[in-house]
């Protein structure tokens, strides 16, 4: 039997270590050059204006939210098929999430469901780009315009993908990223906010350390001054030198990455399309995958188990699988505060009971692969009905 493959595993060597060694040697430890230039070339590469670098990707909607004018009372429409993050900042207001159903083949939000939860109190919107496939953005930013709202992505999956050629950091009014242990780039802990709006940005900039108008990197250098101005209660939010240093070396890499995981999902892709039990991803013409999910369901009428007996199943064959996502309506607190019942959001219920995601990150060799391939193909033959 095969060692254990893990769901997901960074892809860390020495080069990260070099460039987070030379952040502890310069003295510089917290926000500083290396988050400055990591910001300069996060931006670069999604094709944005500005970028602010931050300690997590919760913090990255909080603050755009904030900078979105969000108030108590208001609402923010999202989805219930996500992680607890995108809909929790909504909740640090005071405001109430608005969850509407997603589309059955990308999860995503359902671009018509948004107008008809439109109300006088909405001020935002938030697609999450589950996997790494992007919502389809012109629909969604057409309600907003039309509406007044912001647009707030949850681009948490999503470095890199592109939405009609254009990559996703540079659409709508603020994106948000997250560079998580298991997220396509990691710093450990980190996010980032990108925007062409510079008020937006300056707006997260200062609110993401203390409400100061000048930020700690200005004041304690030579040319900064001992001078600054709190001019609204912030948080702290700003990301390290040291965990900027690993983004860098991180960046780097990116696209190496990327394109091993391509390669892993079109030999998943490959193995599992033909098979009547299993439903692969599909990824819409107006988007392309940036394979930080390689999201499966299974037709478990084919099937004499449930999806979590599959789970356990490809745990007995040492393969690491985790469930994406438990939606939000289905939790303790949605459906205390709210009264949610599972029917309410039927196509993010119904798909979250047959979905398992596969292990697939730049670190796996060909011959794990092959064992995640043969595990599942396995699990199938022992159990078609
Ligand atoms: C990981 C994740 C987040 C939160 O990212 P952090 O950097 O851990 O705060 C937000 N949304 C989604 C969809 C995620 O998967």
């Amino acid at each position: 039997m095969t060692q254990f493959i893990p769901f997901a595993r960074p892809d860390i060597d020495d080069d990260e270590i070099r460039e987070v060694t030379e952040a502890l040697r310069s003295g510089w430890v917290t926000t500083g050059p290396k988050t400055k230039e990591f910001e300069r070339q996060f931006a670069d590469a999604v094709g944005a204006k500005h970028a602010i670098a931050l300690n997590s990707c919760t913090a990255a909607l909080h603050l755009s939210l904030e900078a979105a004018g969000v108030r108590a009372g208001d609402e923010v429409i999202t989805t219930p098929y996500t992680f607890a993050a995108s809909a929790e900042v909504i909740r640090y207001f005071d405001a109430r999430p608005v969850l509407v159903d997603v589309d059955a083949e990308t999860l995503n939000i359902n671009p018509d469901l948004i107008e008809p939860a439109v109300t006088a109190k909405t001020k935002a919107i938030i697609p999450v780009h589950i996997a790494g496939v992007a919502s389809d953005l012109d629909p969604i930013l057409d309600v907003a315009r039309r509406h007044r709202l912001a647009v707030v992505e949850d681009a948490a999956h999503s470095f890199p993908t592109r939405y009609k050629g254009r990559l996703v950091g540079g659409i709508g009014d603020l994106t948000c990223f997250s560079f998580y242990a298991t997220k396509t780039i990691t710093t450990g802990e980190g996010g980032m906010i990108t925007t062409n709006d510079e008020a937006l940005a300056e707006r997260c900039r200062i609110m993401s350390l203390h409400g100061i108008s000048k930020d700690a990197w200005k004041r304690y250098t030579a040319e900064g001054s001992w001078y600054y101005e709190i001019i609204a209660p912030g948080f702290k939010y700003n990301m390290t030198d040291i965990s900027a240093a690993l983004g860098l070396a991180q960046l780097r890499k990116a696209d190496r990455m990327y394109r091993r995981r391509q390669e892993i999902a079109v030999r998943y892709n490959e193995a599992f399309a033909e098979m009547d039990e299993l439903q692969v991803p599909t990824v819409p013409a107006y988007s392309t995958h940036s394979w930080h999910l390689y999201m499966l369901r299974l037709h478990l009428d084919r099937l004499s188990i449930d999806r979590a007996a599959f789970v356990e199943q490809l745990r007995q064959r040492n393969i690491g699988v985790s469930v994406h996502f438990i939606p939000l309506h289905i939790h303790p607190y949605y459906r205390e505060e709210y009264g949610y019942v599972p029917e309410n959001f039927p196509v993010a219920y119904r798909e979250y009971m047959r979905e398992i995601s596969l292990p697939v990150y730049s670190t796996m060799s060909d011959d794990e692969v092959d064992s995640v391939i043969g595990a599942v193909v396995d699990v199938v033959a022992a159990n078609r009905r």
